[in-house]
C-alpha cells in the first residue's frame, strides 16, 4: 500500500466536519489563572511549567500558538501575552473554527455559573450547539425547590420531561457521587420515596453529603436516587452519556471503571436506551469490550486525546480494539477554554490518519474503507445515534 493512499485518507480526515458529541461551555473573559486551571483536571494547575511540559502542552504550543499569529512552539510567556493582546473573543473564533467541529453537545453541568450562554458559543464558533441535561443537576434543584421528599417525588418527574423537551441527551456523573457499581434493579416507588425522604431531611438539616458551608446547594450522592434517574432515561429511549474514567479528585477513580456498570448496563438492555460512555481512559478496554457484547453501548475516548497530546494515538487505537466501529464516537470534552476544543479536534485527527493509516499499510485495508470508518466517528455515527442532523448537508 502506497504513502500515496495514506495521504489521501489522511486529507479526507482533516476536511471531514466533527460532530463534539460531548463539550462544555466557555468562560467568558478568562483570566491567565482560569486558563491554566482549565488546562489541568487538578483543582489548581500548580505552576506554568506543570501545565506546559505536558503532553496537553507541547501540543497546544504546536497547534494552537500559530492560531494566534506566533510561531509553532512559542514560549508559554508568548502564547499568554498574544492570548491578552487578542481578547477571548479573537482567541475563541480563531481556535473554535479552525477545530472544524460543526456541532457541539453542550453538557452545562459544571460550574455553568461561569460559562457563556449557548448563542455566544454558537456564534463565535459558528456552529450549532444542543444542549445535554445532566440528571443529578436536576434532582439536586429539584430538591432545593422542595420541602419534603413527597414533594421531590412529584415534582421530579415533570422537571425531568421539562429538561427532556429541551436535551439531545441526559448526562450522569454516578461516577463522582457512588461510584458506576449500581444496583442493576430498577428502584420501586416506594425505595425511591425513602430515599428522597432521608436526602430531604438530611439537606434540610444542613448535613448534607458537601457539608453545611454548601448547603444553599444540596449534592446528590443517593445511589438509589441516582439509579431511578438513569432508569428512567433510559426507558423512555433517550441517549444517557454516563462519565467513566478519569477525570478531576472529586472521583473514585477504580469506582469510575465502566465495567463496574455491567450488570446494570445488562439489565437495561431492552429498554430502548442507548449508553454513551464518555472519556474511558484507563478503562477504555473495559468500555470497548461492553460495547462490543451490549448493542445499546457506546464509547468515547473524549477528554484523554487532549491531555495525551503526542500520546493521543494510544487511546484512539483502543477504541478501535473491540467496539464496533459504528459505536465509536468523537468528542472533545472541552471546558472553559478554546484551546481544549481545537486540541481535541486536531490530536483526533492525527491520531485517527496515523492509526487507520497503520490499517491501510500495515493490514491492507481499502482507503475508502479507512476513511468511512474515520467518518463515522467524526459525524455519522453521533447522527445515528442521537437521531438528529447535526452536519449541514
Ligand atoms: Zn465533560
Amino acid at each position: 500500500m502506497s504513502a500515496d493512499a495514506e495521504q489521501r485518507l489522511a486529507e479526507a480526515i482533516e476536511r471531514m466536519p466533527l460532530v463534539d458529541h460531548h463539550a462544555h461551555g466557555l468562560l467568558p473573559d478568562p483570566t491567565e489563572a482560569d486558563l491554566l486551571d482549565a488546562l489541568t483536571q487538578a483543582e489548581h494547575a500548580a505552576s506554568v511549567a506543570d501545565v506546559f511540559d505536558s503532553g496537553q502542552g507541547f501540543a497546544l504550543r504546536r497547534h494552537c500558538a500559530p492560531l494566534l499569529g506566533l510561531p509553532s512552539f512559542a514560549s508559554p510567556a508568548a502564547y499568554l501575552a498574544a492570548r491578552r493582546t487578542l481578547g477571548a473573543d479573537e482567541v475563541a473564533r480563531r481556535l473554535l473554527r479552525a477545530s472544524g467541529i460543526a456541532a457541539y453537545l453542550v453538557d452545562d453541568g459544571h460550574r455553568p455559573d461561569l460559562l457563556m450562554a449557548d448563542e455566544r458559543m454558537a456564534r463565535l464558533a459558528d456552529a450549532r450547539v444542543h444542549r445535554v441535561a445532566r440528571l443529578e443537576t436536576i434532582a439536586e434543584r429539584v430538591l432545593a425547590e422542595s420541602s419534603s421528599g413527597g414533594e421531590f417525588v412529584a415534582r421530579l418527574g415533570p422537571a425531568l420531561e421539562a429538561a427532556a423537551a429541551e436535551a439531545v441527551a441526559f448526562k450522569t456523573v454516578a461516577a463522582h457521587r457512588c461510584g458506576l457499581g449500581l444496583d442493576p434493579a430498577r428502584p420501586t416507588a416506594v425505595e425511591v420515596r425513602s430515599a428522597a425522604d432521608v436526602w430531604s431531611a438530611s439537606e434540610r438539616a444542613g448535613a448534607g453529603d458537601a457539608g453545611p458551608a454548601a448547603s444553599a446547594r444540596p449534592r446528590l450522592t443517593d445511589p438509589t436516587i441516582i439509579r431511578h434517574l438513569i432508569w428512567w432515561a433510559l426507558e423512555r429511549g433517550a441517549v444517557l452519556q454516563v462519565h467513566a474514567g478519569f477525570g478531576d479528585a472529586d472521583l473514585v477513580l477504580e469506582a469510575s471503571n465502566p465495567a463496574r456498570m455491567q450488570a446494570l448496563v445488562a439489565a437495561t438492555a431492552g429498554t430502548g436506551g442507548r449508553i454513551a460512555f464518555l472519556h474511558c481512559s484507563p478503562f477504555v478496554r473495559e468500555a470497548g469490550w461492553l460495547a462490543h457484547v451490549f448493542p445499546h453501548v457506546f464509547v468515547d475516548v473524549g477528554l484523554a486525546v487532549g491531555f495525551l497530546g503526542a500520546n493521543a494515538d494510544s487511546v484512539v487505537r483502543e477504541a478501535f480494539d473491540l467496539a464496533p466501529f459504528s459505536r465509536v464516537l468523537f468528542s472533545s470534552d472541552a471546558w472553559g477554554v478554546p484551546e481544549r476544543v481545537l486540541l481535541g479536534a486536531r490530536l483526533w485527527r492525527d491520531a485517527a490518519a496515523r492509526v487507520l493509516g497503520g490499517y491501510v499499510a500495515d493490514h491492507g485495508w481499502p482507503v475508502d474503507e479507512a476513511t468511512r470508518i474515520a467518518e463515522g466517528v467524526a459525524w455519522r455515527n453521533a447522527e445515528r445515534l442521537y437521531g438528529r442532523r447535526f452536519v449541514e448537508a
